[in-house]
This record gives structure tokens, C-alpha cells and sequence, in this order.
């Protein structure tokens, strides 16, 4: 039922709320995940399934699908509700202290609530020449959600940052060509990711190249490129453009909230707490002195943040949840006996989207 009262819900269901998730299900607390998207894992789902990870604990190298589903099996393991396609609009706090959460579906109550939303909604930067919109989807992409597509293809992907980087390296072993141009003479990729491409077969065209013209009817055929100090244009027979010039940042509903916000993101403090009582924030969408944007670190934010919460909910609790050993054990007995005695669903999952019931 959508408006009983859980103890934790997460407005979204990327990888931080899902590791969350994990946390609440182990301090024996009701949760409840919302998601916009139809499926859970947030950006390494949306912007790159089938890259490589190489910077979380524990996987030297992993698949962002692989991760998330792995994140995934350790987050619904324990008595759960995810609602998927569901857009959170609103939050607001009752005077008794109830978190009300507003979505496009319904109303939902919460004892707290953990934003997890990331940077809200993705919307990648353009570029201005003609064609490009028509050509989107047909050789014009921002992000790269199946390898398959790209093989034995002439690409050219665009930009100077962490995710122009990684594609160029996931996309070297099955295109056929790859072009890389970036505007500016300084990179804002990790060094290494650009010695990678710099060691690899793909072509690096630096600074100061940019896209000019992008040629082709049902899809994208040559696209002209300009070396904007010298003038040297190049014609380049390109099946696939991937442009990767940054995100804007749009909160959206989030702005709303009567959240601090700080430079577009939701500001906490050592515990991830909010200015609002009860609710807390991890991940991507939180600032604090010393911020990085890493799943890694958005994990231990969502550990403190949940750990706070049960603390918050129940005072006697404490906030260390201790060892994860005898605890995962004791937890998995207390959510067995708790079904058993009709208190909690034995289902261990409920999920839900835009079809389904
Ligand atoms: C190309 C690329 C490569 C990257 N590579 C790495 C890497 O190698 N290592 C690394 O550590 N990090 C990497 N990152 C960064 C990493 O993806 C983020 O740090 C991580 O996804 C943050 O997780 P999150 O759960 O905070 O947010 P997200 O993954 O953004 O998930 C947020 C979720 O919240 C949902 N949401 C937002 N607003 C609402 C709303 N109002 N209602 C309902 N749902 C909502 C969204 O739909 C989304 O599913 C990379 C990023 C990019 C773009």
C-alpha cells in the first residue's frame, strides 16, 4: 500500500540507494526505494551498462551491469518495496513529524527519507550545428548503452573529460576506427584514462578541435571537423558520433524541497543530514567540504546517512551497526520470524513500475 508508513525511503534507486538499501534491510528497518527510471542502478545503468569499473572496493574490474546487479542482489535481499517509473515531486515534513513524498503516482509516507537522486535528471550539453538534432539516436548518441552497436564502426567520439575517455577505452576493441577530439589544451579526464587512449589505437586529435558539420539523411554519414586555431578542417567518414561535453544539472523537482542547496547540490553535514529533520542525502546530489562524486564514496555517505536514520527512528539504537557477520545472520532470523509471525510480508520484494500492477 502506498501510504502505510516505512521507516526509510529512498528517493531514487541508483548505486547508493541501493547500497542503502542494503543498510536498512540489515538494521531490520521498513524501506522503500522510488525511481523514475524502469529499472534500478541510476547512471551505470543509464549512461554506461557495459562499461568497466575499476575503482570500487573489492572488484579490480567489473562491468557497471555487473555491479548493479550484484548491488542489487545485496539491496533486496531483505523485505523491500521499489517503485519503479514513479517521479518524486514533493517532500514535505508534517508537523508529526511523518515525511510525506509526493510522486507523479501517488503519496507515500515515510518516518525518514535518503535522497539519493544523483544530479536529478541527465541532460547532456549540445553542440549547435545543423542536422544534429534530426540525427540523434541515428549516429548522434550521448552515451553508450550496448557495445554491440558499436562494432566495426568508424567513430568519432568528442570531449575532454572522465566519460569521453572511458568510452574511447571500452569502445577501442570492437570499432574499427576512433577519433577523439577534445577543444581545449588541458584534459579534465584522470591522466591515466588519457595515457590509456594516448597508448591505444585510437586517434587523438588535441587541442582545439571541434565538430563543424555533421553530414547524412536517415543517418550519420562524414562529419567535418575544424582545428579552430589553424583553420585545418578534416573530413572524416563517421558512422557514429558519441558527444560527451558535460551534463547540465537540472534538480528539478528537488529545488522545491526547502533543502539548503549549494551549488546545485544538497548540502549535509557529517551525519548526511539535511536541514530538514528526518531527512538525510547521498551520493552524487550532496556537497560538503571535500566531496568527491565516486560510487565509492557515495556508498559510505548512504552507510552514515541510514545508520543515522535508525538512530533517529529508534534512539535507543545505536548508530554503528557493528560487524556485518553476526549481525547479516541475526537479521536474516529477525525478517524470517517477522514473516512467520504475519507481521511482514514474506514476499522479499515488491516491484513496481509504469505496467505493472
Ligand atoms: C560515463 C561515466 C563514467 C563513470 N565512471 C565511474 C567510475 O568508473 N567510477 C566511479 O566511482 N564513478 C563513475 N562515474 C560516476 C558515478 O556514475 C556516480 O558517482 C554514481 O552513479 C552516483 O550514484 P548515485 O546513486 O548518487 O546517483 P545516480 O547513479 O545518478 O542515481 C540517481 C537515481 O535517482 C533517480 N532520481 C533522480 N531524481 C529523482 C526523482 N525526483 N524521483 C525519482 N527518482 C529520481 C535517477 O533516475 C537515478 O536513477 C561515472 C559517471 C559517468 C557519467
Amino acid at each position: 500500500m502506498e501510504n502505510e508508513l516505512y521507516d526509510i525511503t529512498f528517493v531514487g534507486a541508483g548505486p547508493v540507494a541501493l547500497y542503502g538499501m542494503y543498510y536498512a534491510g540489515l538494521r531490520m528497518t521498513r524501506y522503500k526505494a522510488i525511481d523514475m527510471l524502469d529499472e534500478v542502478g541510476g547512471g551505470l545503468m543509464a549512461l554506461y551498462p557495459e562499461k568497466y569499473i575499476y575503482d570500487v572496493a573489492g572488484f579490480p574490474k567489473i562491468l557497471a551491469k555487473d555491479l548493479t546487479r550484484q548491488m542489487q542482489q545485496q539491496a533486496t535481499q531483505y523485505p523491500h518495496t521499489m517503485c519503479l517509473g514513479e517521479k518524486v515531486l514533493d517532500l514535505k515534513r508534517t508537523d508529526e513529524g511523518i515525511i510525506e513524498i509526493t510522486t507523479d503516482r501517488g503519496l507515500h509516507l515515510s518516518k525518514t527519507v535518503v535522497v539519493c537522486a544523483g544530479l536529478g535528471a541527465y541532460i547532456p550539453k549540445k553542440i549547435d550545428v545543423p542536422n544534429i538534432q534530426e540525427l540523434e539516436g541515428r549516429g548522434v548518441f550521448y552515451s553508450v548503452r550496448r557495445l554491440r552497436d558499436f562494432h566495426g564502426k568508424n567513430i568519432l567520439v568528442v570531449g575532454g573529460g572522465d566519460s569521453a575517455f572511458d568510452y574511447s577505452m571500452m569502445l577501442e576493441p570492437v570499432a574499427a576506427k576512433i577519433t577523439h577530439i577534445h577543444r581545449n589544451d588541458f584534459f579534465s579526464a584522470h591522466e591515466d584514462s588519457v595515457r590509456k587512449v594516448r597508448e591505444s589505437s585510437v586517434e587523438l586529435l588535441v587541442p582545439f578541435w571541434e565538430v563543424k558539420e555533421i553530414e547524412g539523411d536517415d543517418w550519420v554519414k562524414r562529419v567535418t571537423i575544424v582545428q579552430t586555431r589553424t583553420g585545418e578542417e578534416r573530413v572524416l567518414d563517421i558512422d557514429a558520433i558519441i558527444f560527451n561535453i558535460g551534463f547540465l544539472t537540472n534538480l528539478g523537482p528537488i529545488e522545491q524541497w526547502g533543502l539548503t542547496l549549494d551549488k546545485n547540490a544538497i548540502a549535509v553535514d557529517s551525519r548526511m543530514r539535511t536541514n530538514v529533520e528526518g531527512i538525510y542525502a547521498a551520493g552524487d546530489i550532496v556537497t560538503y567540504d571535500g566531496k568527491l562524486k565516486l560510487i565509492s564514496t557515495g556508498c559510505g555517505e548512504v552507510a552514515i546517512a541510514v545508520n543515522n536514520a535508525k538512530n533517529y527512528i529508534h534512539p535507543k539504537a545505536k548508530v554503528s551497526p557493528g560487524h556485518s557477520t553476526d549481525k547479516h545472520e541475526l537479521a536474516q532470523q529477525r525478517w524470517a520470524k517477522k514473516s512467520a509471525a504475519g507481521e511482514e510480508n514474506p514476499t522479499p520484494s515488491t516491484t513496481r513500475n509504469k505496467t505493472g500492477p
